[in-house]
C-alpha cells in the first residue's frame, strides 16, 4: 500500500480507469466510439478534434492516458500488437545504424529483429543481459538503440535498467525496455532513465487472454524519435481498434490485484519446487539462487512477477510428460492471463530455439496457489 501523500495510489487510479466523465451523463466508464471518420461543418472545419480513426483512435485515449500515468510517462500510444509497437520503434532507424539487444528475449521479436536488420543493413549485436556486456557492444556514433527485456524470456534474466540507460546515454543511444513481464506494478523503467517502455498489452496489461495489443510509453513526447514513432503508427496503420482498446482498459482496471496475486502465486510455486528431486533448477528472480536476484530486489517493487521456468531433472521426456499430465495449468503459449499456462518452450520456438529442452515455462494466474502446486506435484509424481 502507498503511504498517503494526498495523491491516489496507482492501484486506485487503475481501478477508476483514470476516467472522469466529461460528457456530463455520469458514465463511470468511457464509451466506445467506433466511427472511422468525423464530420466537418459548412465552413469545412472539423466539428471535433478527430478526422479519421487510423490517425488516432478516440476510444484508445483513456487506456493510453491510464498507462502513461501508471508508467510515470507523459504519453502512451496503443498499437495493434506488441510486435507492431516494437516495429514502430525499430523503423525509426536508418540503414547503417546499429542496435544492441539482449540475446535472451521474446523469441518472435528476436527473430524479426534479425531478419529486419539484415534486410535493412542495420547492425545488430545480441549480447548477455549484464550492463557491462551491453556497454561493450555499443558502437559510438552508430548505435541508436539499446533494447532490453526484463525479466526476460524464458530464463527471467534481469537487466539493471539504470546501468543500461547510463551505457546507452553515454554514447547518444536510447534505451527501450520491454516491460511486458514486469508490468508497471513491479517496475517503472522511465523512472530508471529508460527512454521508451514497450508492452505486449496482450499479456498482463489486458490480463484475460482475449485482446492482442501493444503499447509504447515515453517521458519525452516532443522528441524526434517519438514524433517518428507516432508517424509510423499513423502512416503504417498500426493502431488498435476501438473495441480492443475498450476491452484493454477494462482489463487494466484490475491490473494491480491480478498481478499482485499472480506474483505471489509464482513466488509460492518457485519456493515449493526449489530443491524438489524432480526439478534440476527453478528460474525465478525472486529466488536468491537466481543470478538477477540482487538487481531485481532493487529494481522491482512488490514482487518479482508471475513468470517462472522449471528445468526438469529428467530432461525433455520428463518435461513433456509433466506438461501432458497437468489438469489445472492449461497447455498453451502466451502469458499474463488470469488462468495459469504451461508450455514446453523449445517446442513452441521450433528447431532453432536456444532454449534447453528440459525447460517448462509457467505463466502463473490468479487461481488458488495450493491448487496450482498440487497440480504440478501430481504431474511430477508420475515422471
Ligand atoms: C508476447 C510478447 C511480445 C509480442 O507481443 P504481441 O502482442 O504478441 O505482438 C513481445 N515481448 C514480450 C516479452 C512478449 O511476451
Amino acid at each position: 500500500m502507498a503511504e498517503h501523500d494526498g495523491l491516489p495510489a496507482p492501484a486506485t487510479t487503475a481501478a477508476h480507469a483514470g476516467f472522469a466523465d466529461t460528457g456530463g451523463a455520469g458514465d463511470v466508464v468511457p464509451p466506445i466510439r467506433p466511427a472511422t471518420t468525423f464530420t466537418r461543418g459548412t465552413d469545412y472545419a472539423l466539428d471535433g478534434p478527430d478526422e479519421y480513426q487510423r490517425d488516432d483512435t478516440p476510444s484508445a485515449r483513456p487506456a493510453e492516458a491510464l498507462l502513461a500515468r501508471l508508467e510515470g510517462g507523459r504519453e502512451a500510444l496503443l498499437f495493434a500488437s506488441g510486435m507492431a509497437a516494437a516495429a514502430a520503434v525499430v523503423q525509426t532507424l536508418r540503414p547503417g545504424d546499429h542496435i544492441v539487444a539482449q540475446r535472451a528475449m521474446y523469441w518472435g521479436l528476436r527473430a524479426w529483429l534479425e531478419d529486419f536488420c539484415a534486410r535493412w543493413q542495420i547492425g545488430l549485436d545480441l549480447v548477455a543481459p549484464e550492463a557491462a556486456a551491453l556497454r561493450a557492444a555499443i558502437r559510438p556514433g552508430r548505435t541508436k538503440l539499446v533494447w532490453v527485456e526484463t525479466p526476460s524470456n524464458p530464463t527471467w534474466d534481469i537487466v539493471d535498467i539504470a546501468a543500461a540507460a547510463a551505457a546507452a546515454h553515454d554514447h547518444g543511444a536510447r534505451l527501450v525496455v520491454d516491460s511486458t513481464v514486469a508490468t508497471p506494478v513491479h517496475t517503472q523503467p522511465l523512472a530508471l532513465d529508460a527512454d521508451v517502455v514497450m508492452h505486449s498489452a496482450s499479456k498482463a496489461l489486458n490480463g484475460h487472454s482475449d485482446v492482442v495489443a501493444g503499447a509504447l510509453v515515453t517521458a519525452e513526447p516532443e522528441s524526434d524519435v517519438w514524433r517518428q514513432i507516432r508517424a509510423n503508427r499513423k502512416e503504417g496503420g498500426a493502431i488498435l481498434g476501438p473495441f480492443e482498446a475498450w476491452l484493454l482498459l477494462r482489463g487494466m482496471r484490475t491490473l494491480f490485484p491480478r498481478v499482485e496475486r499472480a506474483s505471489d502465486n509464482a513466488r509460492r510455486i518457485a519456493a515449493h519446487f526449489a530443491g524438489h528431486t524432480k526439478v534440476a533448477a527453478v528460474l525465478y528472480p525472486g529466488l536468491e539462487s537466481h543470478p538477477g536476484h540482487a538487481v531485481a530486489t532493487r529494481q522491482m517493487r512488490g514482487g518479482f512477477g508471475s513468470m517462472l521456468s522449471l528445468r526438469m531433472a529428467g530432461g525433455r521426456g520428463a518435461a513433456l510428460a509433466v506438461v501432458g499430465r497437468c489438469r489445472i495449468f492449461q497447455r498453451a503459449t502466451s502469458l499474463g492471463g488470469v488462468e495459469s499456462l504451461i508450455e514446453h518452450r523449445a517446442t513452441i520456438e521450433g528447431a532453432d530455439s536456444p532454449v534447453p529442452d528440459d525447460l517448462l515455462r509457467l505463466s502463473v494466474g490468479i487461481e488458488d496457489a495450493a491448487d496450482l502446486i498440487a497440480d504440478l506435484d501430481q504431474a511430477m509424481a508420475a515422471v
